[in-house]
């Protein structure tokens, strides 16, 4: 179906507030990361409370063999320039569901990956600029940009600033939100030339930063509301330890227009009571059956079949996750070799730096019958792996908000994380005495106190399984769905209005 400019086919009612959602990915069909899980789920639940929320994203090679061409609408398509050069954006549209468009060029996109491309400074000016130039093109003109992450973070800079001439501009307020302030998007000066800015845009109060220009800086500094994935994160990105060099920018000129809400997740698709990809689905009431899972897992990938407590792990290899104190040495040992003469079985799904995958190889050679290494990115192998664990690792050095801990307890593995950004707000250390409490914390960013902690669970485990099951039971009863947090979202777009 083809439409003519200004047409649409979903209709926005009277004084329902509109939203365009702008993510690099989304679930179900591009994902890296949490974002992906954030950007499927909170759009989803913002429609369920009566928002008209649409959705954007790149075309890429992996959405393409989900959704070929021929199942969306052609909505629009336009030069965007970048300096010098012109590049065609295609908009694709999916009205079902949650109402999705997508960006297509296939110069920028159809490739195997979605990031670490060396003109990705390119690829992102043109996705900011081809959203920015879709609102007066498809009918929809919202009252809310809501951007997530540096690939967006020129938009804000772009709607405030390039195209406010326009009166369906005039009105629109974004927001930004922060999914990990690691990754900026800082590029040389092409920044300026792709997002054709002049010289004004080139100083310290500006995108200069670090001798580089910032996409991130220009989403905090553009946007009329800037927020995290966890009210703790927010307030260590004002600190010199997790801010990444932002963290005066947001202590001292931005802290007005900054907030931190929670993350959820989809609690329908990751519902254990449901989930196809488990061995056998359990919820509260048939937690037994959450140990036919473990027996079944250690059955198919060979794992020794005794009581053992499993410990898993499902993670981007890299420093942030704790990786580097899994490295450190303990009493003259590896930790990793520690936590194993506690006799506990490992399995680990993970995908990143070299280092880490070479450590893995090395500790499946050493443990080949009591551990599982899959370094691989596999969703369903993941739910499967939450399912079957006793135990979940999260020890980061950062975590924004964390959904792997939110997985884990709502699949009943009991997560041991250090305390930070979202696991400080989401786990709560468990008590012995009043037996309140969702898993165990530790605070000092060190080898020792993963270890100590992995050494507490296990004794519980095997000492005083009823404590055990207690803190499965309390992590399985939180409710970590996205209703509560959708609505102080949209109290967020009201108060912008
Ligand atoms: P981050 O976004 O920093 O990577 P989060 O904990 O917020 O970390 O989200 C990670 C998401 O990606 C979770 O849904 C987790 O289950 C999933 N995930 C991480 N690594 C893998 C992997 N190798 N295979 C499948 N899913 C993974």
């Amino acid at each position: 179906m083809i439409l003519t400019k200004g047409e649409n086919v979903l209709t926005t009612k009277k004084n329902q507030l509109k939203c365009l959602f702008v993510s690099s990915e989304v679930v179900p069909f591009a994902k890296t990361g949490g974002l992906a899980d954030v950007a499927g789920a909170l759009p989803a639940e913002l429609i369920t409370l009566g928002v008209d929320v649409r959705v954007v994203m790149p075309y890429y090679r992996t959405v393409k063999n989900k959704l070929p061409e021929d199942q969306l609408q052609h909505v629009a398509g336009y030069d965007t320039s970048l300096g010098w050069r012109h590049q065609y954006a295609d908009i694709l549209y999916k009205p079902t569901d949650v109402p999705t468009y997508f960006i297509k060029n296939d110069r920028y996109f159809d490739r195997d990956g979605l990031y670490g491309y060396g003109d990705d400074c390119e690829r992102f000016a043109f996705f900011s600029k081809a959203v920015a130039e879709m609102i007066c093109r498809i009918g929809f003109v919202p009252d809310i940009v809501h951007c997530n992450d540096w690939q967006t973070g020129p938009i804000s800079l772009l709607i405030k600033d390039k195209y406010f001439w326009d009166k369906k501009y005039n009105n629109i307020k974004c927001v930004f939100t922060i999914h990990n302030i690691k990754y900026q998007g800082i590029f040389g000066r092409e920044v300026l030339e792709f997002l054709e800015l002049d010289d004004g845009y080139a100083n310290s109060d500006k995108l200069e930063f670090n001798g580089g220009y910032s996409f991130m800086k220009a989403g905090l500094l553009y946007a009329d509301h800037i927020n995290t994935v966890s009210p703790t994160y927010m307030e260590e990105l004002k600190t010199a330890q997790y801010g990444y060099g932002l963290d005066s920018l947001l202590r001292d000129q931005l802290y007005w227009k900054s907030s931190g809400i929670i993350n959820g997740i989809d609690t329908q698709r990751y519902d254990p009571k449901t989930d196809p990809a488990l061995y056998y689905n359990f919820d509260l009431k048939t937690l037994d059956l959450k140990e036919k899972n473990k027996k079944a897992f250690k059955k198919e990938f060979g794992l020794k079949e005794d009581n053992s407590m499993l410990v898993s792990i499902i993670s981007r290899l890299t420093d942030q996750k704790g990786f580097d104190i899994m490295k450190q040495t303990i009493f003259g040992q590896w930790v990793m070799d520690k936590i194993m003469e506690l006799g506990v079985q490992f399995v680990l799904l993970g995908t990143g730096e070299q280092e880490y995958e070479n450590m893995f190889r090395h500790f499946k050679y050493l443990y080949p019958d009591r551990s599982v290494i899959f370094l691989d990115f596999n969703e369903s192998l993941a739910q499967k792996i939450y399912a079957a664990s006793d135990v979940f690792l999260m020890p980061s050095y950062f975590e924004p908000c964390g959904l792997g801990q939110l997985m884990a307890m709502r699949y009943g593995a009991v997560p041991i994380v250090r305390q930070t950004g979202g696991l400080k707000d989401t786990v709560i250390h468990y008590n012995q005495t009043t037996k309140e409490g969702t898993g165990f914390e530790f605070v000092d960013y060190a080898g020792y106190w993963l270890y100590k902690k992995i050494e507490e669970a296990n004794e519980l485990y095997h000492n005083r399984p009823s404590d055990f099951r207690q803190i499965q039971l309390n992590a399985m009863k939180e409710s970590f769905g996205w209703e509560e947090s959708a609505k102080k979202y949209i109290k967020m777009y009201e108060m912008l209005m």
